[in-house]
C-alpha cells in the first residue's frame, strides 16, 4: 500500500483532513448501523443541542506503525469504556463497544496511506466524539446522536519534542467542584481556552490547574495529567475526583510497578512539595510523557533536578517502556494490543 506523500518528521500536531471517518446515528431509542464516509462536513439544525448546549464528550487514541509493519492501536477497549462513562454522565447514548471498535478498526484500515510509518515520530491520531444533533430551545438532552470517528497524522503535541517545559500555575479553575473534570467532554476545553492563550502569551507552554477547592493541591494541565518521581525514584501520582483518568497514566502505573518494580503512590499532591520531585512530567495521549522542566507558581520557581535539557532517567525509562509497546518491540501485558493490519 502506497502511502501519501507527506514531510512524516515535521507534520506537527495538527488536522490533516485524511480520506475516510466512521459515522452512526442514534434515533428513536437505538442506534443505527454505521459506516464510513468520505464527507468530512457535518450538516446540523441551527437549534442543534451540540450548538447550543454543548452537548458533546469524546475520545482520543493513536494507531501506529509497528517496527514489523503491521498497524496497531493501544487499549482502544479503555476509550470505549471511558466514552461510555463520559456519555452516561452526559445524559448521553454510548455507542456500544463493538460499534466503537469497529469504527477504529474501519477507520484506520481505510486511511492506512495515512498512517505514518515506523520511525517517523508520527503516528495516526484518532478523535472519536459523539454529539447531540435535534433540535432543542428549553434546556434537556437531546433524543437524537452522532458517534463519528475521524483520523489524522500528528506528530509530536509539544513543540520540540522531549525539550522540557516551563508551567504556570493558574489563576483560572479547569474543573468545578463535583462538576466535570473527570469527563471528557469539550466543554472542559472551552473554559480552558481563556486560561491557555494567558498562559501561552506570558511565553508559558501550559498552565497547570490546582484543585478548585483549596487551590493547595497539583491536579492536571488541562490535556495531560501529571507523574511525579521522588528523589528516592517513587513514582507519585495524583489523586482527585476533578482529574479526567488518563489511559496513558493507568498504562504507566501498571508498567512503572510490573515492569520496573518501582513503587508507586496515588495520593494528593500539595504544590508545597512540587520542590522536593526529583522528575515531573506530562502524561497522555498526545503528550505521551512529555518532561516538565520549571513550574512558575506566582514567581516562585520549582525547576527539577533533571533539568531543563533531558528527561529525566526514570521518566526516560517509562517513555521508552510505553512507545516500546505501542511500536512493537517491548511486549505488551496481554490485550493492550490491538492489531488492525
Ligand atoms: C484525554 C485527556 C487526558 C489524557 O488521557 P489519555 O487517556 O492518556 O489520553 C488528560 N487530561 C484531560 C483533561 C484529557 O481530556
Amino acid at each position: 500500500m502506497e502511502k501519501k506523500n507527506l514531510d512524516w518528521e515535521h507534520i506537527g500536531f495538527s488536522y490533516h483532513q485524511t480520506d475516510y471517518r466512521y459515522v452512526a446515528e442514534y434515533k428513536d431509542g437505538a442506534w443505527g448501523k454505521g459506516g464510513l464516509t468520505r464527507k468530512a462536513d457535518i450538516v446540523l439544525n441551527e437549534c442543534a443541542n451540540i450548538l447550543q448546549y454543548s452537548q458533546q464528550v469524546f475520545e482520543g487514541l493513536k494507531a501506529y506503525t509497528t517496527a514489523d509493519g503491521h498497524i496497531v492501536t493501544f487499549r482502544p477497549d479503555q476509550n470505549a469504556k471511558r466514552m461510555a462513562d463520559s456519555a452516561r454522565y452526559m445524559e448521553m447514548p454510548a455507542p456500544p463497544e463493538e460499534m466503537f471498535l469497529e469504527a477504529v478498526d474501519r477507520v484506520v484500515r481505510a486511511n492506512a496511506a495515512w498512517v505514518p510509518p515506523y520511525g517517523t515520530g508520527a503516528t495516526l491520531y484518532l478523535r472519536p466524539y459523539l454529539f447531540g444533533t435535534d433540535p432543542v430551545i428549553g434546556v434537556k438532552p437531546a433524543s437524537a446522536f452522532q458517534f463519528r470517528l475521524f483520523c489524522t497524522p500528528v506528530g509530536p503535541y509539544f513543540k520540540g519534542g522531549a525539550k522540557p517545559l516551563t508551567l504556570c500555575v493558574s489563576d483560572f479553575d479547569r474543573a468545578a467542584p463535583r462538576g466535570t473534570g473527570h469527563v471528557k467532554a469539550g466543554l472542559n476545553y472551552a473554559m480552558s481556552l481563556h486560561a491557555y492563550v494567558e498562559a501561552h502569551d506570558r511565553g508559558y507552554d501550559e498552565n497547570l490547574f490546582p484543585d478548585p477547592v483549596t487551590r493547595t493541591l497539583v491536579e492536571e494541565t488541562g490535556g495531560a495529567n501529571f507523574v511525579f518521581v521522588t528523589k528516592d525514584g517513587e513514582l507519585v501520582i495524583p489523586k482527585s475526583a476533578s482529574i479526567l483518568p488518563s489511559i496513558t497514566r493507568r498504562s504507566l502505573v501498571e508498567v512503572a510497578r510490573d515492569r520496573l518494580g518501582l513503587t508507586v503512590t496515588e495520593r494528593p499532591v500539595a504544590l508545597a512539595e512540587l520542590p522536593d520531585f526529583a522528575e515531573a512530567g506530562l502524561c497522555g495521549t498526545a503528550a505521551v510523557i512529555s518532561p516538565v522542566g520549571k513550574i512558575v507558581d506566582h514567581g516562585r520557581e520549582i525547576c527539577f533536578a533533571s533539568g531543563m535539557e533531558t528527561m529525566g532517567p526514570v521518566l526516560q525509562k517509562l517513555y521508552d517502556l510505553l512507545t516500546g509497546m505501542q511500536m512493537g518491540t517491548i511486549e505488551a501485558p496481554a490485550g493492550w494490543i490491538r492489531t488492525i493490519l
